[in-house]
């Protein structure tokens, strides 16, 4: 006797993309490396599995994505630590380093695919995700920072949304949050009563990123705290104005968050996000900045660079909500035969229909015309192409029409020799 299967389902968190929502993904990609393509950004391809070191080191060990998130794994007790990509720039980074990509000139360049995180899943967070990640590696002037900024502007024009707003802060240099650190702990100090656990933990460790909470217990308390903003020095202040200078010539609107920090800890001067009203807590679609420390830290030559990763899940929720665009048809043509002669027959005429660039579904099987029909309609085809036994018989086939003209009037069904069926076709498709 044999024992019932039990089925097998996803993994919690992750997602299967049906073939009912797949275009608009691709349709998304494409619209992404069109853009891409249009500010110079050349596509880089790492490995989703990387060292776990590479991530405790470039994210920074007293992260929400070290500490608790990573897919990490050995495959046997004494190999290294593995870690599925929880984002891109630390592996773009890495291996930028080993393939010294910038030592003749800068590189803009981008991936886009899967990152995992394992956190509790909700609307817009999700354990497998996918982000198209930009980097320009090699930059330090804030004339780039300015262009990535006009750049994302432009994407949500193309994207035709709306409800998508800028947050801008610096973060200065080293020694200037060195300073302000300082000053920081004796504030959390000041107000040890009200921080939470991971505030606690992290007031020595990474105190800025305790204002970094959506604690609303420990609001009041950072929104007194002592801002980075007033230890900035000269210069990162003038890096900072010239952005803002460049944002306004631009005409895009921007908020300056001063507790804006973001969740890693490798940024320096420049950090933004881009949040929306229209997916509740979800609510940041691009988060970006600069991080001219990174290479250093992972064992390259000084390199300034800046970039920013988009959440495609976020961006596509999004779009559904501003935009709405029906699913494209499946095929041009659909052949719809009947009897064995014309099903060999029918598989002649498509290829011939494809050498036109045409795409075309044969029907597969047999089955009544009347269900062949049905199939042909559903697939969005414009026209049907049938070889019945007649047709087969006389050297001919028959045109149905399964859509309205441009000019909304239906055209009528044709019998034609099958050597004229591609110039017929044209007139039609
Ligand atoms: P959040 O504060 O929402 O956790 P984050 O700061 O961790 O975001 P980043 O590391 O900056 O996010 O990643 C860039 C973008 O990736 C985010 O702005 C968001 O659009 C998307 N993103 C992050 N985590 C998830 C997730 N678990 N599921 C879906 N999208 C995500
Ligand atoms: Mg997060």
């Amino acid at each position: 006797m044999s024992t019932k299967f039990e089925k097998v389902t996803a993994i919690r968190g992750m997602n299967d993309i049906l073939p009912g929502e797949s275009w608009q993904w691709e349709r998304l990609e494409s619209i992404l490396r069109t853009w891409l393509a249009q500010y110079g950004y050349l596509n880089m391809r790492t490995p989703i599995l990387e060292q776990t070191r590479l991530f405790a080191r470039g994210i920074g060990e007293v992260t929400d994505i070290v500490e608790k998130e990573m897919y990490t794994f050995r495959m046997s007790e004494d190999a290294e630590q593995l870690t599925m990509r929880p984002e891109f720039t630390a592996g773009v980074v890495r291996a930028a380093i080993e393939h010294n990509i910038t030592y003749d000139r800068p590189q803009r360049v981008y991936s886009m695919g899967q990152v995992f995180r394992h956190e509790r899943p909700q609307k817009g967070r999700y354990r497998q995700f996918h982000q198209v990640s930009i980097e320009a590696l090699g930059f330090a002037g804030p004339d780039i920072d300015a262009e990535q900024i006009i750049m994302l502007s432009r994407l949500w024009k193309l994207l035709g949304l709306k409800d998508i707003h800028l947050e801008l802060n610096s973060l200065g240099q080293v020694e200037e949050r060195k300073a302000h650190r300082e000053a920081l702990i004796k504030h959390l100090e000041a107000h040890i009563d009200v921080l939470d656990e991971d505030g606690k933990r992290r007031m020595y460790t990474n105190p800025l990123r305790v204002l970094d909470t959506k604690n609303p217990a420990m609001q009041e308390m950072a929104n007194n705290a002592p801002k980075l903003f007033d230890f900035l020095g000269e210069e990162s202040k003038a890096h900072f104005q010239e952005i803002c200078t460049r944002l306004e010539q631009a005409g895009i609107p921007y908020t300056i968050n001063p507790r804006l920090v973001r969740g890693l800890d490798y940024y320096n001067l420049t950090v933004f996000e881009w949040v929306t009203g229209s997916l509740g807590a979800q609510a940041t679609v691009c988060g970006g900045g600069r991080y001219d420390g990174l290479f250093t830290l992972l064992g390259g030559k000084p390199t300034p660079a800046v970039g920013f990763a988009i959440g495609l899940e976020r961006l596509l929720a999004l779009m559904e909500q501003a935009e709405s665009v029906s699913a494209p048809s499946e095929a041009d043509i659909y052949v719809i035969h009947q009897g064995d002669e014309a099903a060999r027959r029918a598989v002649q005429i498509a290829e011939l229909c494809r050498d036109q660039g045409w795409r075309v579904i044969v029907h597969a099987g047999s089955a009544s015309f009347k269900s062949q029909f049905k199939r042909a309609d559903i697939s969005g085809a414009q026209v049907a192409l049938i070889l019945g036994e007649a047709e087969v018989k006389e050297g001919t086939i028959s045109l149905k029409p399964l859509r309205l003209a441009d000019n909304g009037m239906m055209l009528e069904q044709v019998t034609v020799s099958q050597d004229a069926v591609v110039a017929e076709l044209q007139k039609r498709i």
